[in-house]
């Protein structure tokens, strides 16, 4: 099965209604256990790389086993950037061949994130690659009681149309209630607001920050226009607990913690991929909508 854009795939998500994940996958144990989840549920999704990691001296090794490992994969992998924060960091993953970038200007003033986004955006399609932007601004759940639960950078939905079209984006995060990392209180989604922006614009919805919400809100999402969900947090922070919990048995060693570190991947994922209404959409065929 060939390395693929995510947007595509997600466009079939969106008339399917389900979402597809992107995992992010430090290294190559995580990124082992969530394909063999992909394959065993018969899942698309995209694999992401952490801006930050494109930086580091090894990230051009990882990125060709990210590759490899989609191309041999038995379902659909596409390989993202995700939170890309310049134009050079984008290059250097589509240089990796990433199929798939994230830019995100969110923090910037619109008319800026729009410049920028459209710079990505125009380097990105000629070389095939697709582009997430992100519009409104999705924080940090350490501040989520400052920021979300207060309705900071919550995307209005009057620039959605504009921005899409001024940008040339494949796939528009959005901020109506989520937030990145561990949240410190209770997660509150705005899926009114949701609609909203599902309304004003025809390409997929991403959402950001999906660890600690419940099903039931991952339904909800989805059933109100969502049709990616960024997953990562949960995955690192069960994965530590498991870890630490191995470390006191009798036959721990190197051989053993590599396998808590891809079943876990291997066990989180399928659920979320469940969850998300994803299992069993391949390998019938890219045709044929599941
Ligand atoms: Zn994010």
């Amino acid at each position: 099965m060939p390395l693929v854009s995510i947007v595509p795939l997600l466009h079939r998500a969106q008339a399917g209604g389900y979402a597809l994940p992107l995992f992010l996958t430090p290294e190559m144990l995580a990124a082992e256990g969530t394909v063999r989840a992909l394959e065993e549920r018969g899942a698309s999704a995209a694999v992401g790389v952490y801006a930050p990691w494109i930086e580091r001296p090894t990230a051009r090794a990882l990125s060709a086993y990210l590759v490899a490992l989609a191309e041999e994969a038995s379902v659909p992998v596409a390989l993202m950037l995700d939170h890309g924060a310049t134009l050079e960091q984008c290059v250097r993953a589509i240089r990796f061949g990433f199929t798939d970038v994230m830019f995100d200007g969110s923090a910037l003033p619109l008319e800026e994130n729009i410049a920028a986004t459209r710079t990505v955006v125009r380097a990105a399609h000629a070389a095939g690659v697709g582009v997430e932007a992100e519009l409104g601004h999705v924080g940090t759940g350490t501040e989520y009681q400052e920021m979300g639960a207060r309705r900071v950078g919550f995307t209005d939905p009057c620039t959605v149309a504009p921005y899409v079209q001024e940008t040339g984006v494949d796939v528009l995060a959005v901020a109506f209630g989520t937030a990145h990392g561990v949240y410190r209180g209770e997660p509150h989604l705005d899926l009114d607001l949701l609609r909203d922006l599902r309304a004003c614009t025809d390409i997929p919805l991403a959402m950001h920050g999906g660890s600690g919400l419940s099903a039931e809100q991952f339904r909800g999402a989805i059933a109100a226009g969502v049709s990616k969900i960024n997953v990562f947090t949960e995955l690192g922070l069960t994965t530590g607990r498991r870890l630490c919990e191995h470390a006191g048995a009798e036959d721990a060693s190197y051989f053993t913690f590599q396998e808590v570190i891809r079943d876990t991947f291997r066990e989180r994922c399928a659920e979320y991929v469940e969850v998300f209404g994803a299992a069993g959409r391949f390998p019938e065929g890219m045709g044929a909508e599941g």
